[in-house]
């Protein structure tokens, strides 16, 4: 099946077959190839290119969006590499702002190849997220260029998932001639000669991410490139989407590292019964966290703050879900989980990543911390 032929809600087999084929992808082939993109720092566009003609990218795009069968993919492939499934969240939230910007220039041919993953791209959203809920200044500055467009300068200091060729969603503020502040733009932000890509500093792990600093001096913004003027109404769109996706690293993980503690499980079982976080136990909360997933992915552009909080829950729990699940998975594995060449320790930095990347457990937090104020004012709150 075409991954272009949007899955009808009606269709469980297609969704099984779709989830099948990225199975194969990342038992196989992208399970192989785990060891060398975390510590080779390759970047698997071929495998990101097999994932899309297997429609592994889009499931949450077109007529009969399904955002579960979305995370299931990227679930799928985080199972087996971390890196891979954050490659796959970023290159399923820039085919949202895409396809969502109802600009043909981006919504048309250029969108059909993102889908079917001809061409990447990326999400330069962690800044902006964090400056829109006060937590730091926006780094992009846009200025009217008097024809309609506009010119951005500034820097970003860690983008995913780009590349000279490459392209990812970006936000700037826009300042007018005497430095008021006018609002906000998102824009696809094209890794053409204009753009400077900075190397990053070796990570301890993500190291196949392709992951660039980025800095613009005067970078043209026409409307060709635009995804929306004004931006916030945008954002307030797609928040919630953006977060839930996220759900399919964190559940991926978790899912990894209950593999690892079973695979020790004859060997070292009588041992590590007086362990805590056992397979059971685990396995019944992945299960309770997908189920929920599930639940919320149903209403991906529910705009109600209920709706709001329950993404945002979901997304903390999962995130300190893989770190407890990987932490237990090193604990069962005991020494041969700490080879380099392991997949327990390796889940330990994917774990850790999943809880520090844009929102990271503090961002959630404050955020659910900032709703609940919004909903409940400082005097009712203690009144109760
Ligand atoms: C491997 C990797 C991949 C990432 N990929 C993306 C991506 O694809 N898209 C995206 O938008 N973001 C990406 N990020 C950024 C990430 O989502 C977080 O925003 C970032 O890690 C900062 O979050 P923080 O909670 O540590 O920020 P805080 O601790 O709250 O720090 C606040 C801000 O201070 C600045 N800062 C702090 N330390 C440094 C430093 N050493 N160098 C430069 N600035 C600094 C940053 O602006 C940071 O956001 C990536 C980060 C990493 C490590």
């Amino acid at each position: 099946m075409n991954s272009l032929q949007s899955l009808p809600a009606e269709a469980p087999d297609h969704a099984d077959a779709l989830l099948e084929r990225v199975a194969d992808i990342a038992d196989g082939p992208l399970a192989a190839l785990a060891y060398r993109i975390d510590q080779e720092g390759h970047y698997p566009l071929e495998i990101m290119r097999a994932l899309g003609e297997a429609g592994g990218l889009d499931a949450h795009l077109g007529e009969h969006p399904r955002f579960d069968l979305a995370i299931g993919a990227m679930q799928r492939v985080a199972r087996r590499c971390g890196t891979t499934g954050f490659l796959v969240w970023a290159h399923q939230v820039c085919g949202l702002y895409m396809a969502r910007s109802g600009n043909p220039a981006l919504a048309g041919a250029r969108l059909d190849a993102h889908r079917r993953g001809a061409r990447f791209g990326g999400t330069a959203l962690s800044n902006p997220m964090k400056a829109l809920s006060g937590i730091e200044r926006m780094a992009l500055r846009a200025r009217p260029d008097g024809h309609g467009g506009y010119r951005v300068s500034g820097v970003l200091p860690w983008v995913s998932h780009i590349a000279p060729g490459q392209y990812c969603g970006a936000l700037a503020q826009v300042r007018d001639d005497r430095d008021r502040i006018q609002g906000e733009i998102m824009f696809l932000l094209e890794c053409d000669d204009q753009v400077e890509l900075r190397p990053c500093p070796t990570f301890s792990g993500m190291e196949g991410s392709s992951t660039w600093g980025i800095r613009l001096q005067d970078y043209p913004v026409g409307a060709e490139r635009l995804i929306a003027d004004p931006a916030r109404p945008f954002i307030a769109e797609v928040r919630a989407g953006f977060i839930l996706l996220q759900a399919g690293m964190a559940l991926g993980v978790a899912q990894g590292s209950l593999d690892s503690i079973l695979e020790v499980e004859g060997q070292l079982g009588h041992v590590n019964r007086f362990l805590d976080q056992r397979p059971d136990t685990l396995r019944a909360e992945l299960e309770d966290l997908e189920r929920r997933a599930g639940l919320l992915a149903a209403t991906p552009y529910d705009d109600s703050r209920d709706y709001l909080l329950d993404v945002l829950d979901l997304r903390t729990q999962g995130a300190d879900f893989a770190l407890r699940a990987a932490q237990s998975a090193m604990l069962h594995q005991g020494a041969r989980g700490y080879a380099l060449s392991a997949a327990a320790q390796r889940r330990l930095r994917e774990a850790q990543f999943v809880a520090i990347v844009t929102p990271a457990i503090k961002h959630l937090r404050w955020e659910m911390d900032r709703l609940c104020r919004e909903q409940w004012p400082a005097g009712e709150e203690t009144s109760a």
